[in-house]
C-alpha cells in the first residue's frame, strides 16, 4: 500500500542483518547485551509456574498499573488513577502507534521533531496523519530545539506535538526552558503532546529528566508512554504504558484493543515488582552506562570522528567529515565488512536528509568487552 511503501524495511533489520552477515560489532540496533534485574526475572518464571498464562485484563493487570502510578507519584508528584488513567501496552511501540490511531484524524497533522525514532513517521503514516518535521540545530557539540520553527511548523490543521526527550538518535536531553517552550505552544495552539520517555532514567552527569505532562496546563493534553525495556533491560519483553487523562487513555486503549487486544500476561507482574523494588539496580545502569559512553565517545574520538555530546540514552553520535566522508548512509553501508562494526545513519530518522548527511548514530549499551572489540576495530579507520 501506497501510504505504508517508506516503511518496508526498518533501519534496525538491515544493519542487524549487515552484522550477522559480516560477523561485526553490532553498535547498531539498541538493545542491552545484559539481563535485567535477577528479582524481576525471578518475579516472571513465577507468574508462569503459577498460571498467570491466560489473557490479563484488557488495560493491562492492576497490579502493573498500581506500580506505574506509585512510580510516577514517587518521582514526578503526578497522580495517575491506575484504573482509568495508566493502559498496559505491548512496549512503547504499540503505545505510541496506538495513540496516533486514537487521537489523529486522517488528515490531520503531527509535528515530529527530527531526527525522530522511526516508528513515529510510520505510527502517523497509520493513522492517515499528515507528518511536519522540525530538525533539532546544532548548539555547541550538541543539539537544541528551533523554537522559531516549531511555531511555523504548527497550523490550523495541526493536532500533535511529539516528544521524545532523552532523545533517540542524539542522546540530547531536552532543557527545562525547550520543554516549557513546547508546553506554551501546545497550551497556546490546543494541541495534544505525544511523549516519549522510554529512557526517562538514563540521564548522565547529573542532569535531570522533566515529564512535559509535569509542566502547567499540560496533565490534560499529554500522553506519556515508557516501558520497562531500557529501564529494566528487557527489550524483548515488550511491555510498555501510556499515562495521560482518563479521555485520552480511553482513546489510546479503543485503538489497542484492536492491535494486541492485551500484552503478555506474565511479564506485567515482574515488571511492577521491578517499579517497586529495583530502582537501585537502575540507578547503577545508569552510572555504568555513562562510563561506556565515555569509553565508547573516546574511542571514536580516537578513530578520528567528530563526537557529539550524548547527554542520556543508550546513543552517541559521531561526525564522519573529519574522517573525509560526507554521506552517512554509504558509509555504514560499508563498514561492516571494512571494519567488522555496525552503525546507523541519522539520516535514516529524519525527512531533512541534507541537515545530517555526515552523522552516524552507535550504541554504547554493550558488555565492556564488545566496546573494547569496537574501539580496536574502529582504529582501523585512522
Ligand atoms: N521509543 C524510543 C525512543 C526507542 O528508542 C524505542 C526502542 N526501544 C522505543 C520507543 C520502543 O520501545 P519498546 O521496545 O518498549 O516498544
Ligand atoms: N530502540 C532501538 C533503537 O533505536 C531498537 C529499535 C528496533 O529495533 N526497532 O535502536
Amino acid at each position: 500500500m501506497k501510504r505504508l511503501r517508506p516503511f518496508a524495511h526498518t533501519i534496525f533489520a538491515e544493519m542487524t542483518a549487515l552484522a550477522t552477515t559480516h560477523d561485526a560489532v553490532n553498535l547498531g540496533q539498541g538493545f542491552p547485551d545484559t539481563d535485567g534485574p535477577a528479582g524481576m526475572l525471578e518475579a516472571a518464571r513465577k507468574a508462569i509456574a503459577s498460571g498467570l498464562n491466560q489473557y490479563p485484563p484488557g488495560p493491562g493487570m492492576p497490579v502493573l498499573r498500581q506500580a506505574v502510578a506509585r512510580d510516577r507519584a514517587a518521582r514526578f508528584g503526578t497522580e495517575y488513577d491506575p484504573g482509568s488513567e495508566i493502559l498496559v501496552t505491548v512496549g512503547a511501540t504499540e503505545a505510541v502507534s496506538a495513540a496516533m490511531l486514537g487521537l489523529v484524524e486522517p488528515g490531520s497533522e503531527v509535528v515530529l521533531i527530527e531526527p525522530y525514532y522511526d516508528s513515529y513517521a510510520a505510527a502517523v503514516a497509520l493513522a492517515g496523519g499528515i507528518r511536519k518535521s522540525v530538525p533539532l540545530v546544532a548548539d555547541g557539540d550538541g543539539f537544541a530545539l528551533d523554537l522559531d520553527a516549531l511555531r511555523a511548523a504548527v497550523t490550523p490543521a495541526t493536532r500533535m506535538i511529539v516528544v521524545n526527550s532523552p532523545h533517540n538518535p542524539t542522546g540530547t536531553v531536552f532543557t527545562d526552558a525547550e520543554l516549557e517552550a513546547v508546553a506554551d505552544v501546545a497550551r497556546e495552539r490546543d494541541l495534544l503532546v505525544l511523549t516519549d520517555e522510554v529512557y526517562e532514567h538514563l540521564v548522565f552527569d547529573g542532569g535531570h529528566h522533566t515529564p512535559i505532562a509535569t509542566l502547567p496546563g499540560m496533565f490534560e493534553r499529554t500522553v506519556t508512554v515508557s516501558s520497562a525495556a531500557k529501564t529494566f533491560n528487557a527489550t524483548g519483553w515488550k511491555t510498555g504504558w501510556a499515562c495521560g487523562p482518563a479521555p485520552l487513555i480511553d482513546a489510546v486503549r479503543t485503538a489497542k484493543q484492536f492491535m494486541s487486544f492485551v500484552g503478555a500476561a506474565p511479564f506485567q507482574p515482574a515488571v511492577a515488582y521491578a517499579l517497586d523494588n529495583e530502582q537501585q539496580w537502575v540507578l547503577d545502569l545508569r552510572d555504568s552506562l555513562q562510563r561506556k559512553r565515555d569509553t565508547l565517545a573516546a574511542a571514536l574520538r580516537h578513530a578520528g570522528f567528530g563526537v557529539k555530546k550524548s547527554q542520556g540514552t543508550y546513543f552517541v553520535c559521531a561526525d564522519i567529515a573529519p574522517l573525509g566522508f560526507d554521506d552517512a548512509d554509504s558509509f555504514c553501508r560499508a563498514l561492516p565488512e571494512r571494519i567488522g562494526v555496525v552503525g546507523v545513519p541519522v539520516d535514516a530518522f529524519v525527512d531533512h536528509p541534507e541537515h545530517w548527511k555526515t552523522l552516524v548514530r552507535f550504541a554504547f549499551c554493550k558488555q565492556d568487552d564488545v566496546l573494547a572489540e569496537a574501539a580496536t576495530r574502529l582504529t582501523a579507520l585512522r
